[in-house]
């Protein structure tokens, strides 16, 4: 990988913009996390999708960087769940709705 001497923030290119909305049409603008939570019953409202989330970290793989397949929208809730190594503890930024406490479940 240390052949990737590509250091310009992958986020400031266009074509991450043009995926990034193409990931949230494909979407619905929805959060796949809250969907996938109600259809499983856990009745809860899901949110509108408001970041875009590589499932492998473009660190690993960035040749999927920009694949459709590896991108889901995900509410700013559950794209912090899918960062715990990014969570200090300011749990009570933002707004922490009821699918909060779902916090244990692993998908
Ligand atoms: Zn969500
Ligand atoms: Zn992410």
């Amino acid at each position: 990988m240390a052949a990737y001497k590509e250091s310009l923030p992958f986020y400031h290119r266009e074509a991450w913009k043009r995926v990034r909305a193409l990931a949230l049409m494909r979407d619905q603008g929805m959060c796949v996390e809250c969907m996938r939570r109600m259809e499983a019953g856990y009745g809860i409202r899901p949110k509108r999708a408001t970041m875009v989330h590589h499932k492998v970290p473009v660190k690993e793989r960035p040749d999927l960087a920009l694949d459709l397949d590896n991108l889901e929208s995900l509410c700013w809730e559950h794209h912090e769940q899918r960062h715990p190594e990014r969570r200090e503890r300011k749990r009570d930024g933002g707004d922490a709705g009821p699918a909060f406490k779902m916090r244990v479940i692993k998908v």
